[in-house]
């Protein structure tokens, strides 16, 4: 029975996530920009183990806190194809926007959209360009969840707008989440990567930018 566990970090109050198994072996979503703080707080107190993490874009602070896990865990990053260039530039674009702490990704596995198995944990990884090239969400079906980074939130959707960090545009976003995300089972429970978690059905009534 796997579990899903989150934390809020860092000045752009990013959502962490851990998935983890009966065992504490764990997959971390989007390890942001303060690592320490989700280790002591979320890892160390649940006994769990990082095996691997998941970025579901490239942005700063979804990936800034991945290397401290790759040193102390061996836990690799997967990021979609599409965005490892943006990944690779992390503390380039934490110097341009002032933020501290943001280190580069130093293990990175490459992903593609369909099924993936890792390790004990199998999930559908849907590609939903716009906010970025190569952001994706994670589905994870055996607990109706999806994990939608900066793609979809609560009553709105992730920012197009900053030139040479946002690497999609807003009609693009919105043709993914309409074609590829709202398709998902109603209940599904969205896990966003900032602020709080809603479901498909109440942003298929609701978000201004869908209906
Ligand atoms: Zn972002
Ligand atoms: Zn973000």
């Amino acid at each position: 029975m796997l579990e899903i566990r989150g934390i809020t970090v860092g000045v752009w109050g990013t959502n962490c996530y851990a998935i983890s198994d009966e065992n504490g072996g764990c997959i971390l979503i989007d390890p942001g920009e303060d690592p320490i703080t989700i280790d002591k707080e979320l890892i160390i107190p649940n006994r769990l183990r990082p095996v691997s993490m998941i970025a579901t874009h490239g942005h700063l602070d979804h990936v800034g806190g991945a290397k401290y896990f790759t040193d102390k865990y061996l836990a690799p990053l997967y990021v979609h194809e599409d965005d490892v260039a943006l990944a690779n530039k992390a503390t380039y674009w934490a110097d341009v926007l002032g933020t501290p702490g943001i280190t580069n990704p130093e293990k990175i596995k490459r992903l593609g959209a369909g099924p993936v198995i890792i390790k004990n944990f199998s999930f559908e990884i849907i590609h939903t360009p716009g906010h970025t090239i190569g952001g994706i969400c994670i589905y994870l079906k055996e607990k109706g969840a999806v994990f939608t980074g900066d793609t979809l939130f609560f009553h709105t959707i992730g920012r197009s707008d900053r030139a040479g960090l946002d690497t999609g545009g807003q009609d693009l976003l919105v043709e993914s989440i309409k074609t590829r995300l709202l398709g998902l089972p109603g209940g599904t429970i969205v896990f966003p990567g900032h602020e709080i978690s809603t479901t498909i059905e109440h942003e298929r009534q609701h978000n201004p930018f869908l209906i």
